[in-house]
């Protein structure tokens, strides 16, 4: 007889594992499926081990700046077998925490590739012979994978996706990397801080295309000073690995060589085919399609994070993550305003918004004042000599309240909670208290300057 579970979770990524853990909160009893590691892309090659690196060579960053700040220090080089081995060591401790919360949940955690066969049967492939599993509900959380341009495939060597880029065995004297979005970006400042000859090339005309422009141009400027060179408006022809160099062909006839070509143009989701026709499920190009409560087209049947194609962030996950479990054991939810999920970019320096960007704003023929502020003014950020970047504050003068934050600048990952609790409040934020001197008075004061009440701007004209 098949084991039986009211809750059904394929994929232990931040969807699937917060959503098997909310299920069993509310007293289901759960299994969750995983055919690689625990955690996802997310932990084992996404934000995690990301973060690592651009930890590691910050630390690099400020050392080299440390003369500035009054410290004398001998040059300071990267040990990159040391920052490879410090950020494995914290994903595999990520790992083991997770796998002990998983099952002090009383969770059923199984390793094997799960297949849906039927709405409340599912198969699993492990190294032994398959197994079967009944669940009364299911919840798809099967993630995503990078997006391979056809004329330029990765072979895991010299043309590499993300995965392979955050595991390099030595740092490269030069990369090219296609694409200037979020994933790119944090690369680009992984390698340039750590000595790597990276070029950007970005089809569209600016870096991280998703967000205002002025945080482009900022962008673009500030990775001049780590010798980023960023090809925007350029597109990629092909890319020929012979000579066992990626020489890297632009439309326009240039060719760039570099010792690894990076793709990160983005990331589609992945489900199983077999699971979509078993369940004849609805689906939006490689997406599953959802509603607002994260129901798919097949009753029982939930899917959330990547799969769905809607956020691509690890937060994006967890928010629907909660709406299906809540949903499949009994309750109803449903997923809130997307753009009140906060988006962030861990480059030198970060950058993070939520809410309204000024752009969509225009586009929707909102009148808007814009409020600013800037971290050269902000006392905290000249004592630790952080002093690029701004934060802008979006109001709409037709209901007088905040609705969008857009920050480029130390901490913006950081502040950009703050700024989420901003939105939708009115001059009322002059009464809330920052401390002084933190670098989130420049959050304040550009949220003031939004309401001609800023206490250290000059009069606007
Ligand atoms: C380099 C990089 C950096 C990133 N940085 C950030 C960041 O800083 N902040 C952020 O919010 N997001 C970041 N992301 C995005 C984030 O990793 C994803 O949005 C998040 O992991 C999505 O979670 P998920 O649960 O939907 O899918 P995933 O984390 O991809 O998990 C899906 C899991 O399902 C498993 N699976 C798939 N099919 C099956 C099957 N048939 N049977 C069993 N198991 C299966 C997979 O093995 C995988 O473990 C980054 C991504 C990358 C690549």
């Amino acid at each position: 007889m098949a084991e039986k579970f009211d809750c059904l979770v394929i994929g232990s990524g931040p969807g699937g594992y917060a959503a098997s853990i909310r299920c069993a909160q509310r007293g289901a009893s759960v299994a969750v499926i995983e055919k690689e590691f625990i955690g996802g892309t997310c932990l084992n090659c996404g934000c995690i081990p990301s973060k690592a690196l651009l930890a590691s060579v910050h630390t690099l960053l400020l050392t080299k700046h440390a003369v500035l700040m009054g410290v004398d220090v001998s040059l300071a080089t990267p040990n990159w077998p040391k920052i490879q081995t410090r950020k494995d060591t914290i994903v595999t401790a990520f790992r083991k925490g997770l796998t002990g919360l998983i099952q002090s949940h009383n969770i059923k955690m199984v390793q094997g590739r799960a297949v849906v066969t039927a709405p409340n049967k599912i198969r699993i492939e492990t190294d032994n012979s398959p197994t079967e599993i009944q669940a009364d509900n299911i919840i798809l959380a099967t993630g995503s994978e990078p997006i391979q341009i056809p004329a330029i495939p990765f072979d895991g060597r010299t043309v590499i996706s993300s995965k392979e880029a955050l595991a390099l065995e030595q740092i490269p004297e030069s990369m090219v990397i296609v694409g200037g979005g979020a994933i790119g970006c944090e690369l680009a400042c992984v390698y340039a801080a750590a000595g790597t000859k990276v070029t950007i090339v970005e089809a569209l005309s600016r870096l991280i295309p998703m967000e205002d422009e002025w945080v482009g141009r900022l962008i673009e400027r500030e990775f001049k000073t780590l010798d980023i060179d960023a090809l925007t408006s350029r597109k990629v022809d092909s890319v020929d690995t012979t000579a066992g160099m990626a020489k890297v062909v632009l439309e326009d006839g240039q060719a760039i060589n570099a010792e690894k070509a990076l793709v990160s143009v983005g990331r589609r989701p992945v489900v199983d085919k077999e699971t979509i026709e078993a369940l004849n499920l609805e689906m939006s190009g490689t997406a599953i399609k959802v509603n607002e409560k994260m129901q798919t087209n097949v009753p029982g049947v939930y899917a959330i994070g990547d799969a769905v194609g809607t956020t691509f962030l690890a937060h994006g996950a967890f928010a629907e993550a909660e709406v299906a479990a809540v949903n499949a054991t009994g309750g109803d939810e449903k997923m809130a305003d997307y753009s009140l999920i906060p988006r962030a970019v861990y480059t030198f320096p970060e950058i993070a918004s939520v809410g309204k960007t000024e752009q969509a704003c225009k586009n929707e023929g909102l009148d808007v004042s814009v409020g600013k502020s800037f971290f050269k003014a902000n006392g905290r950020s000249v004592a630790h000599n952080e002093t690029v970047g701004q934060i802008r504050v979006v109001k709409d003068n037709s209901t007088n309240k905040i609705i969008g934050v857009t920050m480029v600048g130390a901490m913006a990952t950081e502040l950009i909670a703050a700024a989420r609790l901003l939105l939708g409040r009115t001059e009322e934020i002059i009464d809330i208290s920052f401390p002084h001197p933190t670098v989130s008075e420049v959050l304040k004061e550009a949220a003031e300057d939004a309401f001609a009440l800023s206490l250290h701007n000059p009069p606007k004209a």
